[in-house]
C-alpha cells in the first residue's frame, strides 16, 4: 500500500510505494528533494 507524501516545495501529493519510504526522491513537479518517512517538518 503506497504512502502519501506531501512535497515541502510545492505541496504536491505523491504516492510512494512502501519500499521507497525513507529514501530520498525528487518531486516530479518542482524538483524539490524530499524524503519518504521522517520528514514530519511542518510550517
Ligand atoms: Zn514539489
Amino acid at each position: 500500500m503506497p504512502f502519501q507524501l506531501t512535497c515541502p516545495g510545492c505541496g504536491a501529493i505523491h504516492a510512494v510505494d512502501e519500499q521507497y519510504v525513507g529514501k530520498m526522491g525528487k518531486c516530479n513537479k518542482c524538483g524539490t528533494k524530499r524524503r519518504g518517512k521522517g520528514d514530519t517538518h511542518q510550517s
